[in-house]
């Protein structure tokens, strides 16, 4: 049996007579830069993650990079970042001239360590900026208690956990900002690129929506050198039909997650540790062994489709050679680097696929 790691047709298949009217509906609007979805779709996303405010932006990066800039944070300043994320995170930071720092996390919950925090605070630190991969939430508390302590902003970098909950309340509140991407894959993804911010704090909230629009809030009149990062409109159409289906296609994911974890207890598989305060939403459920690449090749022979996230930490990426990080400065990121596989996951997968998947890892990884 063949199962794709993510299969976003069947996603699209799934929702088909709801999202097609949507599309149509937006186009024949004769509305093409923001409008009506975009303000409804801001609305309700906020309403679902329970802030105030929630700015759409046209991806994740530019959410990123232009809550930091809203923060004020530019050239020469410090933003704490994991070791282990996607290059987005880092990227951001260095985009607006400020210098990412990397922290290690904690090895099988997969985010930053806030007992490795503060060790990496200077005079120069204005935020930290925490990661909830692979859908599951950070520990939040001890990182706002830093801030709070130094003085300093906290920015999450949300991508990946829509609709997780940090100690009951849904993530998109805790810190100053809170950074989104729609990308198709993502647990809320859009039929092509989107992103937001979200924020119980209304000067962050209201300097992104200027920005995003080339620094004006009124037509020609330019208050700062802003950029074009606006959410399209047919693309908050598309937010607005997928929103309602999120609750529902997290918890399918939830539902996976709870079988692998049960299913794959004593083989060889190093399975994700959930601490007792985290309600994931399993963007990924990403398992460690030793030998990940044989068994990566295992799989794929039966037609088990797995990825990696991610084979090469940003400390290392060529991109970032000018930061002078040699090989073994960030230990567990980069273990983790060559022993992390994830399994197939997405609310489309059957019951039947993720049977086969776990046959197949129990008799590939079990020696
Ligand atoms: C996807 C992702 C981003 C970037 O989102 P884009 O919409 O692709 O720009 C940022 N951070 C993380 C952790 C992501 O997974």
């Amino acid at each position: 049996m063949n199962v794709p790691f993510l299969d976003l047709g069947a996603a699209y298949r799934e929702i088909q007579a709801e999202l097609e009217p949507a599309i149509l509906a937006s186009l024949r609007s004769g509305w093409y830069i923001g409008g009506q979805d975009v303000e409804a779709f801001e609305q309700e996303y906020a309403a679902f993650i329970e802030t105030e405010y929630c700015v759409g932006v046209a991806n994740g990066l530019d959410a990123l990079r232009l809550a930091l800039v809203a923060m004020r944070i530019g050239a020469g300043d410090e933003v704490i970042v994991p070791s282990n994320t996607f290059i987005a995170t880092w990227l951001a930071v260095t985009q607006t001239g400020a210098i990412p720092v990397p922290v290690e996390p904690v090895e099988f919950t997969y985010n930053l360590d806030p007992g490795k925090v503060e060790a990496a605070i200077t005079p120069r630190t204005k935020a930290i900026l925490p990661v909830h991969l692979y859908g599951q939430p950070a520990d939040l508390d001890p990182i706002l208690a830093l801030a709070r302590k130094h003085g300093l902003r906290v920015l999450e970098d949300a991508a990946q956990a829509h609709g997780a909950r940090y100690k009951g309340k849904r993530i998109g509140g805790h810190g100053d900002a809170v950074a989104w991407s729609f990308y198709p894959g993502k647990n809320l993804g859009a039929l092509g690129d989107a992103g937001a911010i979200t924020s119980n704090d209304p000067e962050i909230a209201d300097r992104v929506r200027v920005l995003r629009n080339y620094g004006s809030r009124v037509k020609y009149v330019n208050e700062v050198k802003g950029c074009n990062s606006r959410l399209d409109p047919v693309q908050a159409a598309i937010l607005r039909v997928k929103l309602r289906h999120l609750d529902e296609w997290n918890a399918r994911r939830t539902a996976i997650a709870a079988r692998y974890t049960a299913e794959l207890a004593g083989t060889r598989l190093v399975l994700p540790e959930v601490p007792e305060w985290a309600e994931p939403v399993w963007h990924l459920y990403v398992v460690q062994h030793a030998e990940r690449d044989g068994l990566q090749k295992a799989l794929k022979e039966t037609g088990i489709g797995t990825q990696i996230h991610y084979p090469i930490p940003p400390h290392l990426q060529m991109a970032y050679r000018d930061a002078g990080y040699a090989a073994g400065r960030f230990p567990i990121a980069e273990s983790m680097a060559n022993r992390l596989l994830s399994l197939p996951m997405g609310p489309q997968l059957e019951h039947a696929g993720v049977t086969s998947a776990i046959v197949a890892l129990k008799t590939t990884a079990h020696g």
